[in-house]
C-alpha cells in the first residue's frame, strides 16, 4: 500500500480533468481500511512525502501481516500505537519513527473507475480511495435455477458481467460494458437496454467511513430508483462498498430480455433466432461501441443528464408542438419519461464544439472533454444546455454525472 500526497486524478476520472488529492491510496483488501484507521493514516495531510507500507496483505477475515511493517515515512499520529491485537503481527513491527499526534482528520472520498464523477477542482483537503476490493464467487447455488454471488466492490464491472457469461448465468448480459467497479454499480443502480441493477440485487456490505462499521444494506434499505439510491442522496460519501450480492439465473431458465429495438435488429442481421446469453451480450456491446464514445479516445462520462420524468399532460402538449417527441410511460409515477439526447439534439446542441469540450456528434446526451477541456469549460457548456432545453420545452435536466 502506497500512499502518496498531493496525487494528479487525471488518469482516474474518464473525462480526463485535472484535478489533485492531497492525499491518494488504493487499497485491495477492507482490513488495510480498518490498518490506515488503527494507524491514523486518514491524517496524512502532514507527510513531507509519499508514504510507503510494505506490508504484505493475506487478509482473510483478521488482517494478517505475515511480514515486517516498515513506515519508511514520519507518520503523525494522535496515540502510541496498540496494534498487537488488532492486526495479529507475526513479526515485529518497526517504527522507524516516533509516531506524533494530529487532531486533523482528513475527509474520505470513494472512488471506482473514475467514469462517473466531475472534478469541479482540487482536493487538498481529502483522501481518495480507490476501491481495489476483487473476487467473484458463487456462495448459494442450492437449486439448480439460480445462484447468488458474491463480488468485490472494485472488481471491473464488465469483467463480471464476461464471468457471469462464461458460467452460463443470466441477468446482467444487457448490463454489458459499462465501464466502472462493481462496488459503483449500487451508487446509481446502473441501467442499460431494460435492465437495472436492481433486478438482480440481493444485498451488499459496506463500511460506515466515519465508525468503520460493517453494514448489510438490503434492496429495500438502497432505496433504489432511476439511476439514484440511498447513497446518492441521505448516505452520500458515507459508505464503502465492499462487496456486492447478485442473483444470476442458470441459462436454461433465464428469460432474455430483447425489448430493445437494437438488439432486436443485431440479431436479425446476424440471423440468430433463438438468441444466448452470449448472444445477446454481444448484440448489446456491438450497440454501444457503435453509439457511444470510448472515454480512452474522447474523455467521458457516459450520459451527462438523466432522462426526465415530465407530467403526461405536459407531454400532451408538447407532443402538439413536436409531433416527433417520444415518451414513455413509468407505470410507478405515471409520468412520461423523455429522451435528453434528443431535446438536447433539438436544441441545436448535438455536435457543437466549444474549444477543448463539447457535445458528441453522435449521442447528444454525451458532453466530452477532447483532451484539453478544464472541468469549468464543461460546466459551463452544461449550463448552457440546461437552460436553453428549459426555454424550448419548460423541462430542467438534472444530471446524471456526479460532481465532486
Ligand atoms: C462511456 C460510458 C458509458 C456509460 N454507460 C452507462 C450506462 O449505460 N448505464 C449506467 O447506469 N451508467 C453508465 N455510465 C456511467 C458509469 O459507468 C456508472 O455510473 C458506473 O457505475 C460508475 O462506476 P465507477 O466505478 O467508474 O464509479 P466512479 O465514477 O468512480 O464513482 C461514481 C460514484 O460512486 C461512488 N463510488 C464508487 N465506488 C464506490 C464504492 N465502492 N463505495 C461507495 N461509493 C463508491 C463515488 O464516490 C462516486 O460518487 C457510463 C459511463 C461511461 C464513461
Amino acid at each position: 500500500m502506497v500512499i502518496h500526497k498531493n496525487y494528479s486524478l487525471k488518469r482516474l476520472n474518464t473525462f480526463g480533468f485535472e484535478s489533485t488529492a492531497a492525499a491518494f491510496v488504493e487499497i485491495h483488501f477492507v482490513e488495510t481500511l480498518h490498518l490506515m484507521e488503527t494507524l491514523h493514516l486518514m491524517e496524512t495531510l502532514h507527510l513531507t512525502d509519499t508514504l510507503h507500507l510494505t506490508e504484505t496483505l493475506h487478509a482473510t477475515d483478521t488482517l494478517q501481516l505475515t511480514d515486517t511493517l516498515h513506515l519508511t515515512e514520519t507518520l503523525q499520529l494522535t496515540e502510541t500505537l496498540q496494534l498487537t491485537e488488532t492486526l495479529h503481527l507475526t513479526e515485529t513491527l518497526h517504527l522507524t519513527e516516533t509516531l506524533h499526534a494530529t487532531s486533523l482528520r482528513l475527509p474520505i472520498y470513494i472512488l471506482g473507475g473514475g467514469s462517473n464523477v466531475l472534478f469541479t477542482r482540487d482536493f487538498y483537503d481529502v483522501l481518495f480511495i480507490k476501491n481495489n476490493i476483487s473476487g467473484i464467487k458463487i456462495i448459494e447455488d442450492n437449486n439448480e435455477k439460480f445462484c447468488v454471488c458474491e463480488i468485490g466492490g472494485g472488481e471491473n464491472w464488465h469483467t463480471f458481467v464476461l464471468w457471469a457469461i462464461e458460467n452460463n448465468l443470466g441477468g446482467v448480459e444487457n448490463l454489458s460494458l459499462i465501464p466502472g467497479t462493481v462496488g459503483a454499480a449500487p451508487i446509481q443502480n446502473i441501467g442499460a437496454y431494460g435492465v437495472e441493477l436492481k433486478d438482480i440485487f440481493v444485498k451488499l456490505e459496506a463500511i460506515n467511513l466515519k465508525t468503520f462499521e460493517t453494514k448489510i444494506f438490503t434492496a429495500d434499505d438502497c432505496q433504489f430508483g432511476y439511476r439514484d439510491s440511498i447513497f446518492k442522496k441521505k448516505l452520500k460519501g458515507e459508505f464503502l462498498i465492499s462487496k456486492v450480492f447478485l442473483k444470476l439465473t442458470r441459462a436454461p431458465h433465464h428469460k432474455l430480455k430483447l425489448d430493445y429495438g437494437d438488439i432486436k435488429k443485431f440479431l436479425a442481421a446476424e440471423n440468430i433466432i433463438s438468441p444466448t446469453i452470449r448472444d445477446v451480450s454481444n448484440a448489446v456491446i456491438h450497440i454501444r461501441q457503435s453509439k457511444l464514445p470510448d472515454p480512452k479516445i474522447i474523455g467521458n462520462a457516459g450520459s451527462f443528464f438523466k432522462n426526465p420524468e415530465i407530467p403526461e399532460s405536459q407531454f400532451e402538449l408538447l407532443k402538439i408542438q413536436f409531433p416527433n417527441l417520444v415518451g414513455f410511460k413509468n407505470l410507478q409515477s405515471l409520468n412520461i419519461k423523455v429522451a435528453a439526447g434528443w431535446l438536447i439534439e433539438q436544441a441545436g446542441w448535438k455536435g457543437k464544439r466549444f474549444g477543448n469540450v463539447g457535445v458528441h456528434a453522435e449521442q447528444a446526451l454525451v458532453l466530452v472533454n477532447y483532451g484539453e477541456g478544464k472541468s469549468s469549460e464543461l460546466i459551463e457548456l452544461a449550463t448552457q444546455i440546461q437552460s436553453s432545453v428549459f426555454i424550448k420545452f419548460g423541462i430542467s435536466l438534472e444530471t446524471e454525472v456526479n460532481f465532486v
